[in-house]
């Protein structure tokens, strides 16, 4: 008896053991953690990452910054870098990872169900979040919306002296003019830039929401605009930003220049397994609801809907082209603008 007692009490000391050390090494080890570098800094995200962390126990970690400085970071972290994921804005900076080489595949079944394949890379060396549409923007009070039409048309000589822009080195601008390339040719492209530049109202600056708070001051008639300001505008605590946003109209030319936001997984993971479930989760229906109804984005998940204020702007009818393209036209964009003497 006194035997069978000891032999007990050393297999529970053991199993006891065993059980402490599993608890010391689940909190050393980094299995329950992903790492995501962002260049998007918006509530939704932040919201995203947080539900994400309650269902999953992944605690998310985020380092933020601008695209530039996270493309730049990584790249002079190379094979050290903590970054699981890559997301960003644009998709000329996601085509900078991947021409970078910082990227490897993002393969998931969930996320082929969700995302549309136009909407991912060739091989699936990104994937798009959500859709964002540079619209024409106009002043209410003075434009008819009947005297819009394309992107060409604003470099009619009727739009001397009005139009408003960004300055070129804006990624929105020179993705916009990237798509004129891939779609149009680079000839075309430069008579763009050239016929913008002509019928401007000031030299350009400020940011997508300034140019909406020019019209509304008059300083011009017509600009350029990624919707999704719009409506954070139409909803702002800024009453000023309210106001702007009223007075102006928006125009969605056909077709519509729509570049995307999206996700990569850093070439370098070591947490791939746990990336691809945070990748897949910003993909699904609860987060690409939030990413329109909240962010005013268009979803990238096929079965979801646009928010209501985005439906009642009216229908997107996309450009049709590889959005790749964007990525890979972007040199000869920033080439052309300097030569339009786009500021
Ligand atoms: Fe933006």
């Amino acid at each position: 008896m006194k035997k069978r007692k000891f032999k007990f009490a050393i297999l529970a000391t053991l199993a006891l053991a065993a059980i402490l050390s599993g608890c010391a090494d689940s909190q050393q080890d980094k299995s329950k953690e992903v790492n995501v570098y962002s260049a998007r800094h918006y509530e939704v995200d932040k919201q995203a990452y947080i539900d994400f962390e309650n269902e999953t126990g992944i605690k998310v970690n985020i380092i933020e910054g601008k695209a530039p400085e996270l493309l730049e970071r990584m790249k002079r972290e190379g094979a050290d870098t903590q970054a699981d994921l890559f997301i960003t804005a644009d998709m000329g900076n996601i085509y900078q990872a991947i021409e970078g080489g910082m990227t490897q595949e993002l393969s998931s079944k969930t996320i082929k169900e969700n995302i549309p394949e136009n909407l991912r890379g060739e091989n699936n060396e990104w994937v798009a979040l959500t859709k964002r549409a540079r619209v024409i923007v106009y002043d209410k009070e003075k434009v008819n919306p009947n005297s819009l039409s394309t992107y060409a048309a604003l470099t009619d000589s009727e739009w001397k002296g009005e139009l408003l822009v960004r300055g070129s080195d804006s990624i929105y601008n020179q993705s916009l003019l990237a798509s004129f390339i891939a779609d149009e040719g680079e000839e075309y492209a430069k008579m763009w830039a050239q016929g913008i530049v002509n019928n401007l109202a000031r030299d350009p600056k400020g940011n997508d929401r300034d140019q909406v708070k020019a019209i509304a001051a008059g300083e011009g008639l017509v600009t350029l605009v990624n919707s999704y300001y719009l409506g954070q505008m139409l909803n702002s605590q800024d009453p000023e930003e309210v106001k702007a946003a009223e007075k102006v109209g928006i125009f969605f030319p056909e077709p519509t220049h729509v570049n995307i936001s999206g996700v990569v997984l850093s070439k370098y993971s070591s947490n791939k397994d746990n990336a691809i479930l945070l990748a897949e989760y910003l993909t699904s229906v609860k987060v690409q609801k939030a990413y329109t109804e909240e962010n005013y984005e268009y979803p990238a998940n096929k079965n979801v809907e646009p928010s209501e204020l985005l439906l009642s702007w009216g229908e997107l009818k996309p450009q049709e082209l590889v959005l790749s393209e964007i990525g890979r036209n972007n040199k000869k964009a920033v080439e052309i603008f300097a030569r339009a003497a786009w500021k």
